[in-house]
């Protein structure tokens, strides 16, 4: 971090600074121009508020050369974070496929819908029990009963579960799933970000609807800095002018992670897009450019879902994908040479 100096600095205001620094463990470089003192600070500078420096009277500016996030800089951390769930791992250049339904509607229907994504190559098993909904009339999930329906479709498959977690309140409940999503809607609440980070369970954070990758990073970095490293992050579209989709898929976003972090990204096309027709190009197209994974929603009756039916892609829909997804993806390996 760079700090300028403004001309002619009281001087006890800036021995006060210096000494603020230095008790935090911080060397200080200075380097004395005609018109200005720039300060060097060299160290943990992950921690200093930087808004904080910048509004004393004696400071002109302050710069960050470093990223504001620590544990999960690729700087670091070089190598990429492999998480194993179940029996499936994520990251590490495997493709996971994570495929289900929005909600869980019913045991029959989450068991059925398990059944066929794996038999059509997906590895974990998606769906909602606690369901953030725009409008208050809309259905809200099956709550607890949705985990117990998820868990025997986990039995009855093998497949590991991810379910989202929208308040503190219910963290107990998420005590026998295998990966805690946090919503985009949630991407910041801090709170839950810092009680997910003092647990064990990996933590998948979808990227919140107009969330910078720098604050997104920071996201990964409360649950991180709680003891937590097993974060995964995911891309659902950020909010764009374009409304003929329901948002807009940032694939740059994978090329970006995958420069900035050592965490793994996985893609969902579904809430990216809203239309179903569009779930084959993107995903494809994301496979092509570097994800970790997918997160595709899958219904065995659309039409009548309770919660993102127009986005859903049928079994027989998703089997033919399912199968171009990891050709591609092992295509994709090839040419890595
Ligand atoms: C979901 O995956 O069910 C969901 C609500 O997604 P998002 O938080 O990305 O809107
Ligand atoms: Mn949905």
């Amino acid at each position: 971090m760079i700090v300028i100096l403004k001309q002619n600095p009281n001087r006890d205001q800036l021995e006060s600074l210096v000494n603020w620094l230095q008790e935090k463990g911080i060397t200080i470089h200075s380097s004395v121009g005609e018109a200005h003192t720039i300060l060097g600070l060299v160290g943990d500078t992950s921690k200093l508020d930087i808004d904080l420096i910048s509004a004393l009277d004696i400071v002109e500016d302050v710069k960050r050369v470093q990223e504001p996030y620590k544990n999960a800089n690729r700087k670091f951390h070089p190598e990429d974070t492999v998480i194993q769930v179940g029996n499936t791992q994520i990251g590490g250049g495997t493709l996971t496929i994570m495929a289900g339904p929005c909600s869980v509607e019913s045991e029959e229907q989450v068991v059925a819908i398990a059944k066929a994504v794996k038999a059509s190559g997906a590895t974990m098993l998606r769906g909602g029990a606690f369901k953030p909904r725009t409008s208050p009339y809309s259905f809200q999930g099956l709550g607890a009963t949705g985990l117990e329906y998820l868990k025997i479709a986990r039995q009855e498959t093998g497949l590991p579960i991810v379910t989202e977690l929208m308040d503190l309140s219910q963290l107990p409940l998420f005590k026998d799933v295998d990966v805690i999503q946090i919503g985009a809607r949630n991407m910041q609440n801090f709170d839950l970000l810092k009680a997910v980070g003092h647990q064990d369970k990996p933590v998948m954070i979808k990227r919140g609807m107009s969330a910078t990758y720098e604050e997104w990073l920071m996201s990964a970095e409360y649950v991180m800095a709680g003891g937590n490293e097993n974060v995964i992050l995911c891309e659902r579209g950020i909010r764009t002018f374009e409304s003929y989709t329901r948002n807009t898929l940032d694939l740059a976003a994978i090329p970006v992670m995958k420069k900035l972090t050592h965490l793994p990204i996985i893609i969902d096309p579904s809430h990216a897009t809203g239309k179903n027709w569009l779930v084959e190009p993107l995903a494809m197209g994301a496979v092509a450019t570097g994800c970790d994974g997918l997160q595709i929603e899958v219904h065995n009756d659309p039409a009548h879902a309770l919660c993102d039916g127009p986005q859903s892609l049928k079994p027989e829909q998703f089997d033919p994908l399912s199968k171009k997804l990891l050709k591609l993806h092992e295509t994709m390996k090839g040419l890595e040479g």
